[in-house]
């Protein structure tokens, strides 16, 4: 089992990893869509607000109306975008939020406004057993029926800690976790876990996010955890073959 989160800040391009991943079997997408959100919230006059926790970690600030919208931007639009797309390819593709049969509960966290989601695993199991691929993004919801924001690559790192996935592949819109994160040719191949600590210095902002997801990941038994680039031809071949930072 491989679950596959595709990054929707600018610079991913989201259907190279479709057109890969389509005549593959048994493994699940999760997707988030900053800009979508970001690109709705402007034409709806809603600017996006963010907040930066002590550690450096930046996360979006989702209010009630932003809540909306990046509901809007990511349910509404680019799931179903992504469905209709994998579904043209032949995969029986289902798209979920959080919401669709609790698949997210969780909670919000006072200070970041983040949350701790639990997955609903008996529901990816019902579709997975039946050949349905499912194609997952936030929001997730409270139990009292409130949607929130939650992040994507933490996300995909529970589901795949649930369904105890042999990878997670986080594609991104750099070749994976960079020295010099302005710098490509400085990419870092490999990230033994034990070591994950210390390479945590170099990321900043939603790189960052992207490794301690790896590191629930990989705690939670997850056996390899790749960072790569959604921006070259066969984006899922390569990350397989681990080209990208693979963390291990
Ligand atoms: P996505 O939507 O693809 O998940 P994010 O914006 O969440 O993208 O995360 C990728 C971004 O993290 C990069 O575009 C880069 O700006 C930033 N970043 C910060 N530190 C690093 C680093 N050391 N190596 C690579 N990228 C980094």
């Amino acid at each position: 089992m491989m679950i596959v989160k595709v990054g929707g800040a600018d610079g991913n391009d989201i259907d190279n990893v479709l057109i890969d991943l389509a005549p593959r079997k048994d493994f699940v997408l999760v997707h988030g869509g900053s800009k979508e959100v970001d690109s709705l919230a402007a034409a709806l006059g809603r600017p996006p607000k963010f907040l930066t926790s002590p550690s450096g970690v930046v996360s979006r600030y989702t209010d009630a109306q932003t809540m909306e919208v990046f509901t809007m931007a990511l349910a509404g639009k680019l799931n179903t975008q992504i469905v209709a797309r994998l579904q043209s390819m032949g995969t029986k593709a289902l798209g979920l939020t959080g919401a669709d049969g609790g698949l997210l509960v969780g909670r919000r966290k006072e200070a970041v406004r983040a949350v701790d989601n639990r997955v609903n695993v008996e529901l990816l199991d019902v579709l997975l057993k039946n050949g349905y691929v499912p194609v997952v993004c936030p929001p997730a919801m409270t139990e009292q029926g409130e949607l929130i924001n939650t992040d994507a690559d933490r996300v995909a790192a529970k589901i795949a800690a649930a369904l105890k996935a042999d990878t997670l592949l986080l594609f991104t819109n750099v070749p994976g976790l960079l020295r010099e994160p302005s710098d490509p040719s400085t990419l870092i191949k490999h990230v033994p876990r034990d070591q994950l600590e210390y390479f945590m210095n170099f990321a900043y902002g939603r790189m960052k996010k992207k490794l301690i997801a790896a590191k629930d990941a990989l705690e939670a038994g997850v056996g390899k955890v790749v960072i790569a680039s959604s921006n070259v031809e066969d984006p899922v071949e390569r990350a397989l073959s681990g080209l990208g930072t693979v963390i291990e």
